[in-house]
């Protein structure tokens, strides 16, 4: 059955779980722009039951891509085909696949093709939410969290701010139309994977505003809000195969379905200038700290995360699930986390890092997502900064670490280095995805100069070489690493 309004009647209710609300009435009050996986197996989902308690049918979603590739229109026209329906299906960490039907994007705006109709709906009263997932690099920010004005997408609206393309344009232009008609202005909520989100979302709205016109800057920073939020959970890319095996399940043909695991988590600053949805009865939690779950998420499960690719690729492993299946990187990241990044890392109040580190692992090991260990890998240059590096300095930064236990954290970094090199134990060829290393450094940090790599830039900063201990360790690490590959150095590590 193809997908659509019209088909929601014959649909099999015991293959496929369908909202119980009436779509009919339901309008829009968010709109979001980065319609992704994410997006609509996570924020999409929770207004979904939110849109089932009697009283929120203002609180639909409209969709808005600013893509201008051609894959981008091609997205919007399986969309509207659909009237916006799409299946998601949630997999247990048996693998066991639950699917529902997802109704609360209402709408879906392809921006470069109906420009102003976008801009309309960013005005309109009704919309008290701009939410996004636009992912790390649609901030413009760089690595000291400075705003890029002169990134071209920022040059091109600042010089016609009236008819933006990009997201930041967009934001201001709608708020200096809704100052300028005396409307309220929207919450401007960031749902991207990064420390501090909202305020992220923050410094590029108002950076981009006070290049435009300051005093409007100065109202946004006054008028709007920009909460911060911790997002959680796992929404692999869907390939043809899995998209099929959601067809065999449900008997339903989606162009465009959506898998996750069943975990989810959303932690929310309450800081909302116009109103929000009752998140708090759909699941996700309010603090007015989201710092100490961040803290959490970034060195324990994201941290694994690399500490699970980085070896699980140079041994020659394809997904997640299997690398981890492997006892010896089993156990690399469970003493990494035990022994490591326990000891020094305070989570939120009343949660048990034992518990929390139990449950990454056991998410991880969920063999229906098949989360590909190079796209966990990618983009090193970046996490390892965020979420590695934080925990190496807690136990390098005293004078004195000859009695620290140093071993796994130096092996990931052998293991990055080797993953720099692009072939693994294998002796099969991979691409490593790092936009941020240019071919020059790739070759220099992949080289056998252990005092140059532990020198590179994105290291540089924890004076690593000059750190007896850890090169003693690393160098320990290189040296069962060359000559007995990943899981052979991890037997005598
Ligand atoms: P995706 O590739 O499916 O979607 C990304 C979306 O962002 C697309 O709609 C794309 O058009 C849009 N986009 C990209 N760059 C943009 C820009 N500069 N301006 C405006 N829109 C832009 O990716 P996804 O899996 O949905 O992930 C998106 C983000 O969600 C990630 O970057 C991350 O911050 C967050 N996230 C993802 C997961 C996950 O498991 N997939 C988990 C937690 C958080």
């Amino acid at each position: 059955i193809k997908l659509n309004e019209k088909a929601l009647a014959n649909l099999d209710p015991k293959r496929v779980k369908i909202f119980k609300y009436d779509r009919s009435k339901v309008t829009a009050g968010i709109a979001h722009i980065g319609v992704g996986n994410f997006h609509r197996a996570h924020q999409a989902r929770y207004i979904d039951d939110c849109l089932a308690i009697p009283g929120n049918e203002s609180w639909g979603i409209v969709g808005i891509s600013l893509g201008d590739r051609p894959s981008s229109k091609a997205k919007a026209k399986a969309m509207k085909d659909q009237d916006c329906l799409y299946t998601l299906t949630e997999y247990d960490a048996k693998g066991k696949p639950s699917t529902r039907i997802i109704g609360s994007i209402i709408q879906y705006l392809h921006a470069p093709e109906d420009p102003e109709t976008t801009m309309t709906m960013l005005v309109d009263p009704a919309i008290r939410i701009v939410s996004m997932t636009i992912t790390e690099g649609g901030y413009h920010l760089d690595s000291e969290g400075n705003f890029q004005s002169d990134a071209e997408a920022v040059q091109a609206d600042l010089k016609d701010p009236e008819h933006p393309k990009d997201t930041f344009g967009y934001i201001v232009e709608a708020l200096a139309r809704r100052r300028k008609a005396g409307t309220e202005p929207f919450t401007v909520f960031s749902c991207d994977n990064q420390r501090g989100n909202g305020d992220v979302a923050k410094q590029a709205v108002l950076s981009f505003a006070r290049l435009r016109d300051p005093e409007l800057a100065e109202w946004i920073e006054k008028n709007v809000s920009f909460p911060n939020s911790m997002v959680d959970r796992i929404a692999p890319t869907v390939t043809e195969e899995e998209a099929e095996a959601v067809r065999k399940l449900t008997g339903i043909d989606d162009q465009s379905p959506v898998i996750a695991e069943n975990f989810s988590q959303w932690v929310i600053k309450d800081e909302f200038c116009n109103g929000r949805p009752p998140f708090e009865k759909v699941g996700a939690e309010f603090t007015q700290n989201v710092a100490p779950y961040e803290h959490m998420k970034g060195r324990m499960l994201n941290a694994s995360h690399t500490a699970i690719a980085l070896p699980g690729v140079v041994a020659g492993y394809e997904y997640v699930h299997e690398a981890l299946g492997d006892p010896e990187i089993h156990r690399l990241v469970y003493d990494f986390m035990t022994k490591d990044v326990i000891p020094v890392t305070k989570g939120p109040d009343g949660i048990s890092l034992t518990d929390y580190r139990d449950m990454v692992l056991s998410r991880f090991s969920n063999p229906a997502l098949k989360d590909q260990l190079v796209r966990i890998a990618g983009d090193s240059a970046n996490k390892l900064p965020t979420f590695l590096l934080p925990t190496i300095n807690e136990h390098t930064e005293d004078e004195d670490t000859s009695s620290r236990d140093l071993r796994r954290m130096a092996f990931i970094l052998a293991c990055f280095r080797r993953y720099l090199r692009g072939i693994d134990d294998k002796g099969h060829k991979f691409t490593p995805i790092e936009p941020h290393i240019s071919k020059e450094e790739r070759a220099e940090w992949g080289s056998e100069n252990t005092e140059g790599f532990l020198n590179c830039r994105i290291l540089e900063s924890l004076g690593l070489a000059d750190n007896e201990a850890f090169v003693k360790a690393f160098n320990h690490a290189v040296s069962l690493l060359k000559p007995q590959g990943v899981l052979g150095a991890l037997r005598h590590l």
